[in-house]
């Protein structure tokens, strides 16, 4: 006698997650607290320690935190006008055109590119 039960388990395992669209993008950055490079995931912001001796140094133009493009994961460095929602960010990679404004610290707007 077969039984289909092997076919039904595996419909029910873990990946039933297939439901979430690919263009989904980050829409909150995630502040990681230590800095470990291997877990800069899309989205993520580290803030420099030294941020504070770096603005004395160079004013407003001085590099504030190392954030993760949210949509490609490449890692970049912003200011703090940009970590203020002043300034919009765009990534650094050539392959990405990546366009956005951060709201609160935390939260992301894209914007078109132009
Ligand atoms: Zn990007």
């Amino acid at each position: 006698m077969k039984t289909p039960e092997k076919k039904n388990g595996k419909h029910n395992g873990q990946n039933g997650s297939s439901a979430t669209p690919p263009t989904q993008l980050q829409t909150e950055l995630l502040e990681m607290s230590v800095w470990v490079p291997q877990s800069m995931e899309p989205g993520s912001v580290f803030l420099l320690r030294n941020r504070s001796e770096l603005r004395v140094e160079h004013g407003l133009h001085g590099f504030w935190a190392v954030l993760a493009c949210p949509q490609c994961g490449t890692l970049g460095l912003i200011t703090e006008p940009q970590y203020r929602g002043e300034h919009s960010v765009m990534c650094g990679s050539p392959h990405c055109s990546c366009h956005f404004l951060i709201h609160d610290h935390s939260r992301l707007e894209y914007l078109p590119n132009h």
